[in-house]
């Protein structure tokens, strides 16, 4: 709700209440007016103090005197009302309000944080890199502990010096503003309210997932500043993000996210339930000490006089008897043992609860159960809070409004819990998904209005966005692929996703969409190809770090911005010379220093990063970039096709073809690339460089795509170049040089990291079969890693750890992946798809024969569709004159195709020749299923058939014999 108000207003706000708090403070130490109020003769006000009432502590009755307001003010109106606010709006508003978190950026205001000094080792450069918190450091992986620590000590500090202790409470307060501006200059961002402050804890519990009202940030246009993100305004008088990535996941730009980060974690768990001990604690310990609920109710723990004198006297009060522990000694007892019982008896529901859900099988992640478990605590906690905070003031209002006020934090809460308890990490995903999809939807300017009668496609709902992309009529083959690819390139950038679990968390999308893993794995090829950054597992992406990088980005872009051209001086005239050609980027930089260092001071950007965007301004240069890193991968590529193509091993042909398409596919990609780019440097330079390198690389595909008639690229290119490209290409010799198996084996375990379940599989296999033992190592690692392994891949991994430690030893059973292997060798199979495939090899059933056993016999009907996968057959036809007709057949071979695609029986006798026959043998209704399902298979297997009818036509006009082959046909005149 309050993420769109202009930074304008917010900042004024800030400033009042900032001004309201410094005076609040200042009373604390001076306040000649406010005691005016709580005169026992002024009438009118409803805070006067009543002399004549006995507030007992401990069994005496507290003298009263006029008090100046300022605690009063600040415990029972101020804290109770930043609960409030973070439950109803969230922290998109506190945050943005909080004179504490405005006071902090003091340091940045005026450029006085701290730096590290770098000096780059190639260029000898020395840059000053904002100090931030390491996510791996101590504070990076503790401070939650550390925050919740610092506010049980904020509370036994209330308890026990500052509750009224006025100039107690003012060195406190001032002592939080100073330590907030400290941390402001030791670190970057927001790093106070992220690492540090000790109300941090309290936000979490109220804003996260997010207040009543509070806006989506991965919801609607999502634009770059977000929920109570840091942001500044420009000269230009517009908001931008000021954001340096000081955590990750921040809860300033997407709180939902950030809570479901991090939910399982202990540290979340120790937050949420220890915090509902400490506010228990924390009230009843006024109980504990006065003996009776008038000393909290009254108000009058907040102008006590001399809190300081009581800290060793009695702790307790029960039963009209003082106890003798120290209240020094008193209160962190009663904090720490009801924060401590809390959060085991947290744990204690937590288990019961889990166990329930076990036992009533219900389908809930284990985050939703802690989700509903948090939730449940909050609601609960906050209507505790509101039982005693603010009462003492609350109390004092007329019977109606009073109950209006009760009425009001229970609907609130009610409503609150009410929408939090459906959230779920998985709608989360959808809506974020579907809104990515929504904003491709509108960059393809589909016409979607006569769908949507009259409401907006922001209105859309997760579910009518997918319904829309199926419906929509021009929203088809190519277009869907765009709309993937833009959602998968957004996530890739803002680290929703990485290369390697890219396929798992689009999965969903791509079922909506109808769109394969081989289409996803082709769409990830080509992104990599448009940015090579993107798919760099070295580089960690974030939200955030995505939003500093391009804010520095557009404040460098909004130098040469169209309305600044004619007047663009300095810098911004620079830089628009190096857009229109007239100047290299390295020649505008090192001119202006100054503008760049503060820039990149503000931004927090380093050396790299700044060449990097700088590079990325000037077309040739970030052209060339790319060429380079493309033709460094194709030289990659190249090494492992050739690797791919060793004779060893030569019984597993299948699958060195598998593995040596999946790299040609990625060669192919990259050459296109390539080629795109060699055609806008053309007449560059270093046009020849290319051209030659890439000729000598891509030998292998580099002649067809030439070729290829959809792109014409022989057309579009000049001679000189297209001699260039073939002339390297026709050098490249097709000898193929020796390689050793463990560079072999490095190969395959480069692919097996590709995204695709099938390459990954068959590479492992194939390390099994170089070396058993590193295979089994790397088996482990997938088994052991947090990755979702496909089936496929799992049972993979398994069958290799079970197998002994010998070159070799080929275990008694086909695996799944070995009888996949033998069907995608065999040209009936070998263009299924992946999943078909694996369908298909989980269903198929190895049948072993020995020499002379009879398969099927001729004239009986075949139930299963056979293939020879290991030995030798013969198929022997008893003609009516007692000739036999015999046909031999090789592994490879599909024995009785026709007769089960015509449903007829057997022509001829299936017999085995050879000792140790294998047969894989497909159940009819399987084969006729898949046909049914897969319109392209189906289409293969009939243009198979018309062959061979064409074929048995033709050798019948030529010879009168009946040939061997001719018996494969027989069926299909039956037909
Ligand atoms: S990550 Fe960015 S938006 Fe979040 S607090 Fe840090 S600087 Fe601000």
């Amino acid at each position: 709700m309050f993420a769109k108000t202009p930074e304008i207003k917010m900042h004024t706000l800030r400033w009042l209440l900032t001004c309201g708090w410094l005076l609040l403070i200042f009373s604390l130490f001076y306040d000649p007016i406010s005691p005016w109020l709580t005169d026992p003769n002024n009438t009118l006000s409803p805070l006067r103090i009543h002399p004549e009432a006995c507030v007992k502590v401990q069994s005496i009755c507290l003298k009263q005197t006029p008090y100046a307001l300022g605690a009063r003010l600040f415990w029972t109106i101020i804290v109770p009302a930043a609960i409030f606010i973070l439950l109803v709006f969230g922290h998109e508003l506190w945050r943005r309000i909080c004179p504490l978190s405005f006071l902090s950026q003091i340091p940045r205001a005026l450029g006085w944080q701290r730096h590290h000094r770098r000096v780059d080792p190639k260029s000898g450069r020395t840059s000053y890199e904002l100090a931030k918190v390491k996510k791996d450091s101590w504070l990076g992986r503790n401070y939650l502990y550390l925050q919740f620590g610092l506010f049980y000590l904020g509370l036994c500090i209330r308890l026990l010096f500052v509750n009224s202790e006025r100039w107690a409470l003012g060195v406190f307060l001032i002592f939080t503003i100073v330590s907030a501006i400290a941390v402001g200059y030791l670190y970057g961002g927001k790093s106070w309210c992220q690492y540090f402050c000790p109300m941090a804890p309290v936000q979490k519990i109220y804003g996260e997932p997010g207040g009543l009202l509070t806006s989506k940030a991965h919801e609607g246009e999502r634009q770059t500043i977000t929920q109570s993100m840091c942001r500044i305004i420009n000269t230009e008088g517009k908001e931008q993000s000021a954001c340096v990535a000081c955590q990750s996941p921040c809860m300033d730009i997407d709180a939902e996210r950030s809570y479901w980060d991090g939910i399982t974690n202990s540290d979340q768990k120790l937050l949420y339930y220890g915090y509902i001990g400490l506010v228990i604690s924390f009230y009843l310990y006024y109980y504990l000490y006065a003996g009776n609920w008038d000393y909290y109710f009254s108000g009058f723990w907040t102008h006590e006089a001399n809190q300081l004198t009581t800290l060793l006297s009695p702790g307790f009060y029960l039963f009209n008897k003082p106890i003798p522990i120290p209240k020094l000694v008193a209160v962190p007892l009663t904090l720490g043992f009801f924060g401590g019982g809390s959060y085991f008896l947290g744990r204690k529901l937590e288990k019961s609860y889990k166990n329930y859900h076990a036992r009533t099988n219900q389908s809930l992640s284990k985050e939703q159960i802690q989700h509903q478990i948090f939730t449940l605590c909050t609601f609960v906690v906050f209507n505790l809070f509101y039982a005693f905070g603010a009462r003492p003031n609350i109390n004092l209002l007329f019977p109606p409004l009073l109950y209006f006020y009760d009425v009001l934090l229970v609907v609130v809460s009610t409503l609150w819990f009410y929408q939090t308890w459906k959230r779920s990490p998985d709608l989360y995903s959808r809506e974020s998904l579907a809104s990515r999809l929504r904003k491709q939807l509108v960059k393809l300017k589909l016409d979607v209005s006569q769908f949507l009668e009259g409401r907006s496609l922001e209105s859309l709902n997760p579910d009518e966005v997918y319904v829309l992309a199926k419906i929509l009529p021009g929203f088809t083959g190519q277009k869907r692929l765009d709309a993937y690819k833009g959602v998968l390139k957004e996530a890739l950038e803002e680290g929703y996703a990485n290369s390697s679990n890219s396929l798992e968390v689009l999965q969903q999308m791509r079922q909506e969409l109808d769109i394969s893993d081989k289409e996803h794995v082709t769409v990830l090829i080509e992104l990599g190809i448009e940015d090579p950054d993107l798919l760099d597992p070295n580089k960690q992406r974030t939200r955030e770090n995505q939003v500093r990088l391009q804010s520095y980005r557009d404040q460098i872009a909004s130098m040469v911005g169209s309305k600044r051209r004619r007047t663009a001086k300095g810098l911004g005239r620079d830089l628009l010379k190096v857009v229109q050609k007239e100047k290299s980027i390295q020649d505008v930089f090192p001119k202006d220093p100054q503008t760049m260092r503060s820039l990149r001071r503000e931004y927090a950007i380093t050396l790299e990063e700044e060449e990097r965007i700088q590079a990325s301004l000037d077309e040739d240069t970030n052209l060339l970039n790319r060429a380079d890193i493309l033709l460094n991968q194709l030289q990659e590529l190249f090494e492992r096709y050739q690797a791919l193509r060793q004779p060893l091993l030569p019984d597993k042909v299948a699958a060195w073809t598998l593995l040596q398409s999946t790299v040609q596919q990625k060669q192919q990609l990259i050459v296109k690339g390539l080629l795109k780019i060699l055609k806008s440097l053309e007449y560059h330079t270093e046009a020849t460089r290319i051209a030659l390198t890439l000729g000598c690389l891509a030998s292998n595909v580099l002649p067809n795509l030439l070729e290829d008639e959809t792109f014409r690229w022989h057309k579009r290119f000049s001679p000189k170049i297209i001699s260039q490209l073939i002339q390297q290409s026709n050098r490249a010799t097709d000898t193929i040089p020796q390689i050793e198996a463990d560079v072999i084996v490095s190969h395959l375990e480069v692919l097996l990291q590709e995204p695709d379940s099938l390459t990954q599989t068959v590479s492992l296999y194939m390390i099994s079969q170089l070396d058993i033992q590193r295979s089994q190592e790397l088996a482990q690692q997938l088994l052991d890693s947090k990755l979702t392994l496909k089936a496929l891949v799992g049972e993979t991994a398994q069958m290799l750890l079970k197998q002994e430690v010998q070159p070799n030893t080929a275990p008694a059973a086909l695996s799944t992946i070995e009888k996949l292997l033998y069907l995608f060798g065999s040209d009936l199979f070998s263009s299924l798809k992946t999943e078909n495939l694996v369908e298909l090899a989980y269903q198929a059933q190895v049948k072993a024969y020995n020499a002379d056993e009879v398969v099927i016999e001729q004239g009986k009907k075949g139930k299963q569709l056979l293939l020879l996968i290991e030995g030798e057959a013969q198929l022997q036809v008893n003609l009516d004159d007692g000739e036999v007709i015999v046909e031999s057949l090789l592994p490879g071979q599909i024995l009785n195709e026709m007769e089960i695609l015509a449903r007829t029986e057997q022509d001829a006798t299936i017999v085995v020749t050879a000792p140790e026959t294998r047969i894989l043998a497909i159940d009819v209704d399987t084969f006729e299923a898949l046909l049914c399902r897969v319109t392209n298979f189906a289409r293969k297997v009939l243009e198979r058939k018309s062959l061979l009818l064409q074929q048995l036509v033709q050798q019948n006009r030529g010879s009168s014999n009946v040939s061997g082959s001719s018996i494969h046909v027989k069926g299909a005149f039956k037909e």
